[in-house]
C-alpha cells in the first residue's frame, strides 16, 4: 500500500482483474467507486492525482489485454437499422410506442439487400439488422431475409438485434443463417429494470431469451446502458456479475443519453469516464470479449470512440442504413452520423482508427477466445 492508501488498492485490484481473479462484490464496488473518485464504503476518495493515475494504468491495462488478443485489428459491423416500429414502451427509449412524434419507417427486403451489397463493396463482412420489436417483421420475414443475405454473401456473418422472441422464432432464425444476436440484458437488478420499463417486459424474460440464445448457438451479445435513470454503482456491479454468469461473446455499452419525448428527457446523460471505465473493466475481465465503442459514446463525446478503443473497444458498427431514414432511428438525441453516406462512415471511422495507430479490419470478425 502507498502512504496514502488508496492508489496502489486500485491498482491492486485491476491487477487482480487483469490476472483472471475474481474480485468479490464489496471489492467491485470499491474499485468503481474508487475509479470515479467517490469514497464510497472507503474511509477516503482519491486525490485528483491518484485519480488520473489509477485510470491511466486501467486503461493501459485494458489496452495490454485487448492488443495481446487482438493486436491493433479493429473490427468493423455494417448496421442496417430495418425499422423504428416497436410494440413496446420502454421509458427511455426514443422510439416506444406510445411516442407519437416518432416518425415511422420501415426498409424492404430490397432495401435491406441493396444496403448488404454497398456494405459488403466497402469491406464489411458482417451486417447488424436492428430494430424494434415489430410484428411486420415476422418469424418468417426474417427468415427470408437472413437466407437472402446468407446466399448472396455467403462469407459473411448476420447479427440481428430484434428484441425478445420466442424460443422457435430464434430457432428459426438461426437455422436460416443468423450467426449473432444482440439483446442487451439492460439492467441485472430486478427493481431498477421494473423502473424503466412498463410491466408487460419482465427481467426474467429477458434473461431467459439471453439463455435459449446461447443454447441455440448464436454469439450472443449482451449490455446495459451506463448512467440510466435510478442506476447505482450496486446496480453495475451486478450487471458485472451478470456478464460473468452469461459468459457472452459480445457485450455492448453505452452512455443513457435522454429523448427529448420521454419522461427522463430532462436525466442527464451517463458519464463517458465512467462508460470508459466499465469498457476497461469488462475487457480485463473477459479478455476475448467483442466489445463495441458505440454510437452513444461517439454521440457523447466527439472522440467517444477512440477513447473507447484506447480503453479496451475492439469494434466500431459504421452505419448502413439508408441516409434519409437514419434520424428517425432515434433512441436518444443528438445521435451521430446522420447524414453521411455508408462510404462516408467507413472512411471517417478508418481515419480516426489509423489517428490513434489501429486498423480497421475487413473480415467477419468472429468470437474465437
Ligand atoms: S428499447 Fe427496444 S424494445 Fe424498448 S421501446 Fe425501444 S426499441 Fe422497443
Amino acid at each position: 500500500m502507498s502512504h496514502t492508501g488508496e492508489p496502489l488498492e486500485l491498482r491492486a485490484l485491476i491487477d487482480e482483474l487483469r490476472a483472471g481473479g475474481s474480485p468479490g462484490k464489496e471489492k467491485m464496488l470499491a474499485l468503481l467507486d474508487g475509479l470515479m473518485g467517490v469514497s464510497g464504503a472507503q474511509p477516503k476518495a482519491p486525490d485528483a492525482e491518484e485519480l488520473r493515475e489509477a485510470r491511466s494504468y486501467l486503461y493501459a491495462s485494458a489496452r495490454r489485454t485487448q492488443r495481446a488478443v487482438f493486436g491493433v485489428g479493429v473490427f468493423k459491423r455494417g448496421l442496417i437499422e430495418i425499422g423504428n416500429y416497436c410494440r413496446n414502451d420502454c421509458y427511455y427509449c426514443g422510439i416506444r410506442r406510445g411516442n407519437g412524434n416518432a416518425v415511422r419507417y420501415r426498409l424492404t427486403e430490397d432495401e435491406i439487400s441493396a444496403c448488404c451489397r454497398e456494405g459488403y463493396d466497402l469491406g464489411f463482412r458482417t451486417f447488424v439488422l436492428q430494430g424494434g420489436e415489430d410484428p411486420f417483421f415476422s418469424v418468417s420475414r426474417i427468415e427470408r431475409i437472413v437466407r437472402r443475405i446468407k446466399e448472396s454473401h455467403p462469407d459473411c456473418a448476420v447479427t440481428l438485434s430484434l428484441g425478445e422472441a420466442d424460443r422457435d422464432a430464434y430457432r428459426r432464425w438461426r437455422k436460416a443463417g443468423a450467426d449473432r444476436y444482440l439483446l442487451r440484458h439492460e439492467t441485472a437488478d430486478e427493481a431498477h429494470y421494473r423502473s424503466l420499463h412498463p410491466g408487460t417486459l419482465s427481467p426474467e424474460h429477458r434473461k431467459r431469451c439471453l439463455y435459449a440464445l446461447k443454447e441455440l448457438g448464436y454469439q450472443v451479445g449482451t449490455g446495459f446502458m451506463v448512467g440510466s435513470p435510478g442506476q447505482t454503482t450496486e446496480h453495475l456491479v451486478s450487471d458485472l456479475a451478470f456478464i460473468r454468469e452469461l459468459e457472452p461473446h459480445m457485450v455492448g455499452i453505452g452512455p443513457f443519453l435522454p429523448h427529448r419525448d420521454t419522461i427522463y428527457r430532462a436525466h442527464p446523460a451517463g458519464s463517458v469516464e465512467l462508460t470508459l471505465i466499465l469498457i476497461a473493466v469488462i475487457r480485463l475481465m473477459s479478455p476475448g470479449v467483442l466489445l463495441p465503442a458505440t454510437t452513444a459514446l461517439g454521440s457523447a463525446a466527439e472522440d467517444g470512440r477512440e477513447r473507447g478503443i484506447l480503453a479496451g473497444a475492439n469494434v466500431v458498427m459504421p452505419n448502413l442504413t439508408p441516409v434519409p431514414y437514419r434520424a428517425h432511428y432515434a433512441l436518444y438525441d443528438g445521435k451521430i452520423c446522420t447524414g453521411e453516406e455508408a462510404a462516408q462512415c467507413g472512411g471517417c471511422l478508418s481515419r480516426r482508427m489509423r489517428g490513434i495507430g489501429y486498423e480497421l479490419l475487413v473480415g467477419k470478425g468472429d468470437y474465437t477466445a
